[in-house]
């Protein structure tokens, strides 16, 4: 039996993960769990799986649940966040909460040696050296739930490590995959929210579309497989079946290929090195698909992945603008205060206004955060 701490229970990845444990309850156990502001589907989730202890966002959430469930332990806010995370009876972590809001956590279930099955890639491109050094410091396994991140980690598998020419990703290429920059001008949310293959949170369903869910997905990589970003490349796959390869020293691609469907590396990550068959899912058939579509990646189109290598090349502080920046810009536009393009701008306008610090330890790394943050918000009521 494999005891799970889940923190962001009540997302996309969170229900999803969910589903998993309560498919195969001989194998998994929720023992901790973290919610936001969805109370509803929270009341759902520990009527369903009876968790030990509850985080949530709010005191007066905390305190309306833990009358009305007695027997369980709630806790709120971000204190709340790293008693889940490093619940004692906790054997992995699945975190699949939003934003830079899951270092802390990360960082404190490592300490406690957990094996953390790691959704959340704000953590990694805001701190990917910090997670990356306690993972080795304390032996904790990091394992991937991204789809693309899985794809390369299974493509891995009983490989000479030494042999990695380049990785691979793949972008589905998002909501406005085939329209021009002068196309993107009046573009809604409700536009942006409607993903051709994917049915994820608003937040990496926007990212998606502005290309910086790859962006940020390089630099996850990067940390996650200790390569230069020399060696990873992004290539435009409309059909979302491929989900990235990796390419070996003697030329041979070693890809992972599947429907879209994140329960197939969500339920990975939780039964690496086995695995488990996974109810309703539908079987590939490359018969019926017919044709695989690929393309080389037009960075000026997609200003975002560009943004990205730029800043995960300078390394230190910039990727924690980069993605602080594009939390708060991306919120902006979701709440109707910018225009999709407008995105990339004050993206821009953080990254230029930043001098990056090397190295930075992680009270810098929220400084930092904060003040990205702060920028985005005061350049936008401007
Ligand atoms: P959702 O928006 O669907 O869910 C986010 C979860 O985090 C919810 O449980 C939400 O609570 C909670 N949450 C949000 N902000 C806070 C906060 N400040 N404090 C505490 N809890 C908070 O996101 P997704 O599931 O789509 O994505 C989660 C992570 O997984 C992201 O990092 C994303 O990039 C990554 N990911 C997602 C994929 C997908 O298919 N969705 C694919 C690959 C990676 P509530 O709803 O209760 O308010
Ligand atoms: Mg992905």
């Amino acid at each position: 039996m494999k005891k799970i701490s889940l923190l962001g229970a009540t997302g996309s990845i969170g229900t999803q993960t969910v589903d998993i444990v309560r498919a195969h309850p001989e194998h998994f156990e929720l023992s901790a769990i973290s919610v936001g502001r969805n109370i509803n589907e929270a009341r759902k989730i520990i009527q369903q799986c009876k968790p030990a202890l509850v985080s949530v966002m709010k005191k007066e959430d905390c305190l309306s649940l833990q009358a009305e469930f007695p027997s369980i332990r709630f806790v709120y806010g971000e204190e709340g966040l790293v008693e889940v995370a490093t619940h004692p009876s906790t054997e992995v972590l699945v975190n699949a909460v939003l934003g830079s809001v899951g270092l802390t956590p990360t960082l404190e279930a490592i300490k406690m040696r957990k094996t953390i099955a790691i959704a959340n890639k704000e953590t990694l491109v805001t701190a990917g050296h910090l997670v990356m050094e306690a993972a080795k410091e304390y032996g904790a396994d990091i394992l991937p739930v991204d789809s693309e991140h899985s794809a390369i980690f299974q493509s891995l598998q009983g490989q000479d490590q030494k042999a990695i020419d380049r990785l691979i990703l793949t972008a589905s290429g998002g909501s406005f995959r085939d329209k021009t920059r002068a196309e993107l001008q009046g573009v809604t949310v409700e536009d942006a929210l409607n993903h051709p293959n994917w049915s994820m949170g608003a937040k990496i369903t926007i990212d998606s579309a502005t290309m910086m869910n790859k962006g940020l997905e390089v630099i996850e990589a990067h940390w996650l497989f200790d390569l230069p970003y020399e060696k990873i490349d992004v290539l435009l796959h409309k059909e979302s079946i491929i989900h990235s390869m990796v390419e070996y020293s003697d030329t041979s691609v070693i890809a992972q290929l599947g429907t879209p469907d994140m329960r197939v590396p969500i339920q990975y990550a939780l039964t690496y090195p086995k695995r488990m068959s996974l109810p309703n899912t539908k079987r590939l058939s490359l018969a019926d698909i017919g044709q695989l579509h690929f393309a080389k990646m037009d960075e000026e189109r997609f200003r975002c992945l560009a943004f990205a290598f730029e800043a995960g090349k300078a390394g230190g502080t910039l990727p924690t603008v980069l993605n602080a920046a594009n939390e708060e810009a991306v919120q902006a536009f979701l709440d109707g205060h910018i225009t999709f393009l407008q995105i990339e701008d004050v993206i821009e306008k953080a990254m230029n206004e930043h001098t990056v610090i090397q190295k930075p330890c992680l009270s810098t790394i929220k400084e930092v955060d904060l003040e990205a943050r702060e920028f985005v918000r005061s350049a936008i009521s401007r």
